[in-house]
């Protein structure tokens, strides 16, 4: 069973620290950045994943929607979990009450343009 536990990325787990408001002139998230790259948006609601889902997509193209666009499943990795802003910790919320979910994404070959 998964227990709460402290923000962590799925990929290399680093512990990172609560979402922070960003801006793009194309999108606007809450979340951040782990230092493999990968990017986790913040969904408040925990009900609207699909534009979350277009939203981390943006941010972890840098802000650019037409390559967001154009990223085939196999292009990327993503996760999302139950995630408490209050103490910062995903898993299952115990608590009856405001479930957040965070998505997480990672490209596959980051920034290696070779060719
Ligand atoms: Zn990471």
């Amino acid at each position: 069973m998964a227990r709460q536990r402290p923000l962590q990325c799925p990929f290399c787990d680093n512990y990172l620290r609560a979402p922070v408001e960003i801006n793009f002139s194309t999108v606007e998230v809450t979340g951040g950045i782990c230092t493999c790259h990968a990017i986790y948006v913040l969904d408040r609601t925990g009900h609207n994943l699909g534009d979350i889902f277009m939203d981390a997509l943006t941010f972890v193209c840098r802000g650019d929607i037409d390559k967001a666009l154009l990223l085939d499943p196999e292009d990327y990795e993503s996760a999302d979990f139950d995630y408490d802003l209050n103490s910062n910790t995903i898993g299952k919320q115990s608590r009856a009450g405001k479930v957040c979910k965070l998505v997480f994404i990672r490209l596959q070959h980051d920034e290696k343009t070779d060719g």
